[in-house]
């Protein structure tokens, strides 16, 4: 579907008096490109987790296939289309609408998409819906899935339940053997707390021994309505969980990696792609990049930068919304003042890091809802989000290798 509504570059763009760096696409090369689309199908969540970060996960509603194909559209009339773009279904619990829903919708994306790039799909589920016919719809479209798991049963019925209070565990279980059983690959994602800490084997050989290869280790974030990480004057015990997983990650015959040590290895041995703003050569970071990610939610509110900010309250940010696609362009809403104000901001925070941080040529600035919630100021600078998910795991790693340098010298001498 054609969107015939003339689009109006920068209509409204503030003057560049009011904020201290304008928004201009000209200003970036390579130019701007979405990678990631982040589509919230409903925002309803089936079970009720207490670290949970998103408002509205009671709430039903889904997203209709004129919103859907709008998005999409929307990024192909600003040129937003590179090779490559990755849809991610996430902002609630994405298998509570039916195996027909995404059966028509990656249906339609295809259509306006398919012939532009290549296209990949990806959930993140709590897999507690997970079964044949759920299995056979990732096998037909390929996609790419992430179990949020958080290890052993004790560790994830403390956080991960139903409404009516009973752990998720089992019925997690009985997903992941559900998609094992169909040859289905997946990945996992645990939110660890304190308690995880203290537990880093049973973490580890949990994950080993239900054949996950790869775990990603999410801090429980200050964010939204959960207003305080349970990481908070635990960063010591955080470290010394790390610096186990990495023991362990080591052993000869181990399978499973960890996700941050794995990412920390990459940023060392490989060069990490830049991205030209101004004069500036700033490290890729789809949260720092305009349009880079961009959320839609289920009515079809558009935000991006941080995928957390869709849907959370921010006076003053007009709640993080930047437009609407049943109304708006993506970069027509790039000219108002919303917007202006947010990206203003970012480009504060990254200078800020630039200057400051001697981990900012890996991480370009980091996640700017973090540095929103934990510091109240999108031009400031260090997170215990940013300490815990780079900083600590990138040290730990570098560490390591500094250790191993002698050790093979003295091995080959
Ligand atoms: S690690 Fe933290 S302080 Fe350093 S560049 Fe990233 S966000 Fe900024």
């Amino acid at each position: 579907m054609a969107v015939t509504a003339p689009v109006h570059w920068f209509a409204h763009r503030p003057s560049s008096a009011a904020f201290r760096h304008v928004f201009d696409p000209a200003d970036f090369s390579p130019a701007l490109k979405t990678r990631l689309l982040i589509l919230q199908p409903t925002p309803f969540c089936n079970i009720d987790c207490d670290y949970c970060y998103l408002p509205d996960r009671s709430t039903t509603a889904r997203m209709p296939m004129a919103t859907l194909r709008l998005a999409a559209q929307r990024l192909l009339d600003d040129d937003l289309v590179g090779d490559q773009l990755t849809v991610v279904w996430h902002a609630g619990e994405p298998l509570t609408v039916p195996v027909a829903y995404y059966d028509e919708a990656i249906g339609r994306l295809d259509e306006v998409l398919g012939p532009h790039c290549t296209l990949s799909h990806s959930i993140q589920t709590n897999a507690t819906l997970i079964d044949a016919a759920w299995c056979a719809l990732i096998a037909r479209h390929r996609i790419r899935v992430g179990v949020s798991v958080d290890g052993p049963a004790d560790l994830h019925d403390a956080h991960r339940r139903t409404r009516g209070g009973q752990g998720t565990h089992a019925r997690v279980l009985r997903g992941m053997a559900c998609l094992r059983d169909h040859g289905i690959d997946f990945h996992a994602i645990a939110v660890v707390t304190p308690a995880t800490f203290a537990r880093a084997d049973a973490f580890f050989d949990f994950f080993e021994a239900e054949g996950v290869t790869e775990v990603g280790c999410n801090v429980d974030e200050a964010e939204g309505p959960h207003l305080r990480s349970s990481l908070t004057g635990h960063e010591a015990a955080h470290a010394a969980f790390i610096a186990r997983l990495l023991a362990r990650s080591r052993r000869p015959g181990a399978r499973t990696r960890v996700r941050e040590l794995a990412m920390a290895l990459h940023l060392v041995a490989e060069p990490v792609p830049v991205q030209h703003w101004q004069a500036h050569a700033w490290p890729m970071n789809v949260q720092t990049l305009p349009f880079a990610l961009v959320s839609v939610a289920h009515n079809g509110d558009f935000s991006c930068f941080s995928p957390e900010w869709l849907g959370q309250p921010a006076p003053g940010f007009g709640d993080f919304v930047f437009g609407n696609v049943a109304r708006d362009g993506y970069l027509e809403a790039a000219g108002r003042e919303v917007f202006a104000r947010v990206w203003s901001g970012i480009v504060s925070g990254t200078l800020a890091c630039e200057r400051a941080c001697a981990h900012f040529g890996y991480c370009g600035g980091g996640a700017p809802a973090n540095k929103w919630y934990e510091n109240g100021d999108l031009g400031s600078t260090e997170t215990l989000y940013c300490r815990s998910v780079l900083k600590r795991p990138f040290d730990a790693v570098l560490a390591q290798l500094e250790r191993d340098v002698p050790a093979r010298a003295m091995r080959g001498a």
